[in-house]
């Protein structure tokens, strides 16, 4: 009798608690969206489940990944590469999802005061010029030229791209305008995609995190590193994460040096340099693609404006100064896990 219940307790061990079967956490990664690492996790009975349900999620996202591109153009697909080499010309057709992109852009751009701007592109191609050289070429490396910079700077107001939403159609009314979407894209997409996804899953693209529902049934929430700016390999906290999004910007993305100072890709529209506020902002909040404009944009603020924005959007923050200063809004502390 006792070995018969010891082999129903084991038996009741493998197949999880109350007759549940036993779950595995499995991992997907991805490096072919976005520019970056994509990782999806979930807890799951079987591989093969996983797998298509990660498979459809980074499909997904590539999908997005194609459209958004300014870089590459891909057979078949009008992206936003496409839009800034003919939109100058004459109005193009595009997907839904470029045009509604573009919409909620408009909006953050209002939201922010400006501070991000995808119509920006006209002179972050001058930095991401001089980053690429820089980085292929170091001892070479070079700032952008001043007059190219605010020559460039005339050619960035959005409300020079005009969006035909019944049309489908966007047209640059500055034939020198380009769009750069880099600071909103992926949150957005991730966002999209998380909607679509099944619960439970949590979907990093980049480090914009989005948690589809709790880890398990129990409820048990996942945990979201924050990076240290001086220690790629250290977390300044693990903040727990069962729905919403948790998106930083940090001035160790996509940097280079020129004569030994570190120049970082998110540039101040009124300096058109790197800005110097902050070494990273870090902002969780219901909407993967709110919390990655709201990051670029606190990034370029300080403190008390950033703190507006978050009061008017229901969001918080954490800000890492040049001294290692850490700084919270009010909510972020019930986040913390250590
Ligand atoms: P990451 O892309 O590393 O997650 P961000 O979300 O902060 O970081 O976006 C930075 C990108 O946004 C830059 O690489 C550039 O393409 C673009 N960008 C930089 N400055 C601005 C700005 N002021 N407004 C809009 N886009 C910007
Ligand atoms: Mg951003």
């Amino acid at each position: 009798m006792k070995r018969l219940t010891c082999v129903l307790l084991a038996l009741m061990l493998l197949c999880g608690c109350a007759g549940q079967p036993q779950k595995t956490k499995y991992t997907a990664t991805f490096l072919d969206v976005f520019n970056t690492v994509t990782s999806i996790m979930g807890l799951y009975e079987n591989k093969e489940t996983f797998e298509q349900d990660a498979q459809a999620v980074h499909d997904a996202l590539l999908q997005y990944h194609r459209l958004f591109d300014i870089y590459e153009e891909y057979p078949g697909v009008v992206n936003l590469k496409t839009v800034n080499a003919q939109a100058g010309k004459a109005p193009v057709q595009v997907d839904r999802a470029i045009l509604e992109l573009l919409a909620d852009c408009k909006a953050f751009y209002t939201a922010t005061g400006g501070r991000v701007n995808v119509a920006l592109g006209s002179v972050l191609q001058l930095w991401h010029e001089k980053r690429t050289d820089g980085l292929d070429d170091p001892a070479n490396a070079a700032l952008p030229q001043e007059a190219a910079l605010k020559e460039a700077a005339k050619h960035c107001n959005l409300d020079q791209v005009i969006l035909d939403m019944e049309a489908s159609t966007v047209y640059f009314a500055d034939p020198a305008l380009q769009l750069d979407v880099g600071a909103v894209a992926k949150g957005w997409a991730a966002q999209r995609v998380a909607e679509a996804a099944p619960k439970g899953l949590l979907i990093s693209v980049g480090g914009n995190v989005c948690a589809t529902g709790a880890k398990d049934d129990q409820g048990t929430p996942w945990v979201v590193g924050v990076q240290d700016p001086n220690d790629s390999q250290n977390y300044l906290h693990t903040l727990y994460l069962s729905s919403g999004s948790v998106v930083t910007s940090g001035d160790y993305q996509r940097v280079y040096f020129v004569a030994g100072k570190p120049y970082h890709h998110i540039i101040d529209p009124d300096t058109l340099y790197p800005s110097e506020y902050w070494r990273s902002v870090t902002i969780v909040c219901a909407d993967s693609g709110l919390a990655d404009a709201l990051s670029t944009a606190l990034f370029l603020l300080p403190q008390d404006r950033g703190q507006e924005l978050l009061d008017h959007f229901g969001a918080e923050a954490m800000w890492v100064d040049r001294e290692g200063g850490i700084f919270y809004s009010p909510g972020f502390q019930d986040m913390i896990r250590t």
